[in-house]
């Protein structure tokens, strides 16, 4: 799973209790740092005295999770039957963070697949747009990297994946109207190959 790409300049792939307690408390500290260095009393405000070590908790154990865990273990079944349909999967809710301003980007995820010799525990796909989008993200390298999780594990015929979501960054900063989205796509196989193929699917997230 070392291909997938991590937001550790280093490697490091920290996930056990210990490090992760060691990443917060760090963490904690610089957010005080960072407080101080905005200029905020934020220590006699009970609102706030304690945000530097609320803050890194929610990003370590929660927000970002996905930045300290591996994807999940996907276990392939045999596609007994040869289906050779579409599989597809609509309307995964996802929250991601830009890297950008680290801001939440919100919106679906919807994923399909056509079958080789392995199929998928449906439960597995959301779970795979989680650990993706629980990180420091694009989301164009999103898209990518749930469409190669996919094509990498299971092997497909192809994989499909759009992703619509709304940017905080843009909506809270002004920078574009309320409401706009934004649309991603990542395909393989004959989701490339086949023109009808990728219709089929993109009548599907209608
Ligand atoms: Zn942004």
């Amino acid at each position: 799973m070392n291909k997938f790409r991590l937001p550790f300049a280093n490697g490091n792939h920290p996930r056990s209790a210990e490090e992760k307690s060691e990443i917060i408390e760090r963490a904690a500290l610089a957010y005080a740092a960072y407080m101080d260095a905005l200029g905020f009393d934020w220590r006699s405000d009970p609102n706030s005295s304690e945000t530097p070590m609320r803050v890194a908790k929610a990003f370590v154990n929660d927000l970002a999770d996905g930045c300290y865990s591996v994807p999940p273990k996907i276990t392939a079944f045999d596609n007994v039957d040869k289906y050779d349909g579409v599989v597809f999967q609509g309307n995964i809710k996802m929250h991601s963070f830009c890297s950008h301003h680290h801001l939440p980007f919100i919106g679906n995820a919807h994923v399909a697949y056509i079958p080789n010799g392995n199929i998928v525990g449906l439960s597995k796909i959301p779970r795979i747009v989680d650990v993706f989008a629980r990180r420091l993200q694009v989301q164009e390298r999103l898209t990518d990297e749930i469409k190669d999780c996919l094509q990498d594990t299971l092997n497909p015929i192809g994989v499909a994946v759009v992703i619509e979501a709304q940017h905080l960054c843009m909506q809270m900063r002004g920078v574009e109207k309320q409401h706009s989205s934004t649309t991603t796509s990542a395909f393989s196989g004959i989701f490339i190959s086949d023109e009808k193929t990728r219709a089929e699917f993109m009548n599907l997230i209608k």
